[in-house]
């Protein structure tokens, strides 16, 4: 069942807020950059998500072929969601307090993006 989260990075410019359901899935991935930050996602539509505040605090990075804006906290680093089009992938663990049997319980599906492959998970998933 879909609930509204509160979300933030960690100094709490930028808030906002998430109707997703964690039963639903969340997903990780092996691509450059989702390795360097440590990735863990839920992918929800723009119309179940709303910034709250911190637009002005908000960076964009993009990268190789710029189709999603990683978006992260100038003050302090932390990069609550990404943003692609009318999709909205918000990082599970700046949801504030989200119960962490609900971490625990969510299912993780993991991709391949470091070789483009969208079809089958990555042989090793343990470092991710
Ligand atoms: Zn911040």
């Amino acid at each position: 069942m879909k609930k509204t989260y509160q979300g933030s990075c960690h100094c709490g410019a930028v808030r906002f807020e998430a109707d997703l359901d964690l039963a639903q899935g969340t997903f990780r991935c092996n691509c450059s950059i989702c390795f360097k930050t440590r990735t863990w996602l839920a992918g929800i539509p723009a119309s179940d998500f709303r910034l709250l505040s911190g637009e002005q605090s908000l960076g964009d990075y993009q990268f190789g072929k710029k189709r999603i804006h990683h978006r992260f906290c100038r003050n302090c680093g932390v990069r609550p969601f990404s943003q692609s089009g009318d999709q909205r992938a918000v990082r599970v663990n700046c949801l504030d307090g989200v119960d962490p049997q609900e971490l625990i319980s969510a299912p993780v599906k993991y991709f391949d993006m470091l070789h483009d492959n969208v079809k089958t998970p990555p042989a090793e998933t343990r470092h991710l």
